[in-house]
């Protein structure tokens, strides 16, 4: 698509928004109360390519830019937060695309750009998530090979996708990025964790103890993994945002929907001036939210200098809008809101994590502040 070809955007939205209704909505209560992987709206989404959406055309992707990628976050996240996430997961090997040789490229993207291969990442481990270069996953040459150990925590995807992308110490002070498939050696999960929302992502350990690897799965320089990483995360930051603004905006409709029928004191709670102020602030937070993630993914496709202060601030608002605008829409629903009848109770508590997740809400506002220090003061 042709950044400036606004008309074909809003194509591309309404078919992945008629994708969303179709095909992932239906599922989405039930694969939040089964606590299982959304596999029937995975498998649809192959039909629209959504999984190989960034990968170039000649590995089987559609080359697919950013805004179109956050255009699918969004839309899909408006009805099942736990779809988009599965599906953007696809997106984690974009790294090969950055850092991989064509052997890697060539021998991995296929899979997971046909829907073979699933995939995640492992940064976080049990002593920290915030402290990444605290990580103590280690991975030691031996001969042409490297052996790694160690636990990663909170794996999305964990036991259910076949590589991972694991950061591990090299050196004393130096990382390096690791491809992991579930199969190989030494490899294994810890219990699914029982969450407070996304229920339908599997998440778990990924325990590695000796896991043997070839040079070949070695990913970019094995001193640059940290550096490597920062790139591999911008690009997910605007991913989660994208993520966070469907859950408020679905939100948003869930709430309009319902005060549009409910009925008080003879008329609908919609024509109460209260609840249309508490309306009116939520779609300020969605609209706003929505503005300075575009802004974001514009200069991340520019290759502006301050794009990545943007997707921090874009992280930051997206999640904010979404746990503020959730938990007004279960407000707005009254005694209803609390029940699992409704999809506002699923999109509150699959909110929170988009405060936590991808470098948490206050370690953003720190890097926020140190950029803006840098170039103010
Ligand atoms: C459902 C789910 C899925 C996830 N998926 C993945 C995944 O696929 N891959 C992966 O690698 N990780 C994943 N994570 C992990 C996630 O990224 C981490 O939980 C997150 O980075 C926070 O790390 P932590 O949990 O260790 O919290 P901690 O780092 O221990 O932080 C605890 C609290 O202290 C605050 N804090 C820490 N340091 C500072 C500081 N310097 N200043 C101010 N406040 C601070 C934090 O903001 C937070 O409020 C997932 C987590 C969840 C819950």
């Amino acid at each position: 698509m042709n950044a400036g070809d606004t008309h074909a955007y809003n194509e591309f939205r309404g078919t992945v928004r008629r994708f969303a209704r179709a095909e992932v909505a239906p599922h989405a209560a039930e694969i939040d109360r089964d606590k299982r992987p959304p596999v029937e709206a995975f498998e649809a989404s192959l039909a629209l390519g959504l999984p190989g959406l960034p990968y170039p055309e000649r590995l089987g992707g559609q080359g697919g830019d950013m805004l179109s990628q956050c255009i699918v976050l969004e839309e899909i996240g408006r009805v099942c937060a736990s779809t988009a996430l599965t599906v953007s997961s696809s997106w984690i090997l974009m790294a090969v695309m950055d850092f991989g040789t064509p052997a890697q490229q060539q021998s991995i993207v296929p899979d997971i750009t046909a829907g073979r291969a699933r995939c995640a990442w492992g940064l976080t481990e049990p002593q920290g998530g915030s402290d990444l270069m605290g990580a103590k996953t280690q991975a030691r040459r031996d001969g042409d090979a490297w052996v790694i150990n160690g636990t990663k925590r909170f794996i999305t995807n964990g036991g259910w996708a076949e590589w991972y992308l694991i950061f591990a110490r090299t050196e004393p002070k130096r990382f390096g990025l690791f491809l992991v498939h579930k199969n190989d050696p030494g490899v294994s999960f810890g219990a699914q964790e029982r969450k407070m929302g996304m229920r339908g992502s599997p998440t778990c350990d990924v325990i590695l103890e000796n896991v043997r690897v070839d040079a070949g799965r070695q990913l970019g320089d094995p001193t640059r993994g940290a550096e490597n990483i920062g790139a591999a995360l911008m690009r997910s930051r605007l991913h989660i945002a994208a993520h966070a603004l469907g859950i408020a905006s679905g939100a948003l409709d869930e709430a309009v929907h319902y005060t549009t029928g409910r009925e008080q004191f003879g008329q609908a709670i919609a024509r109460f001036q209260m609840v249309r102020c508490i309306v009116a602030d939520m779609a300020i937070k969605v609209e706003a939210a929505r503005a300075t993630l575009y802004r974001a993914v514009q200069m991340y496709e520019s290759g502006d200098p301050q794009a990545k202060l943007q997707a921090s601030i874009a992280k930051v608002l997206c999640s904010d809008a979404a746990m503020a605008v959730t938990t007004d829409a279960v407000q707005l629903h009254g005694g209803y809101g609390y029940l699992e009848d409704y999809p506002v109770e699923r999109m509150m508590r699959d909110a929170k994590v988009t405060q936590i997740w991808e470098g948490t809400n206050q370690i953003q506002r720190l890097m926020i502040a140190k950029d803006v220090y840098d170039v103010l003061a």
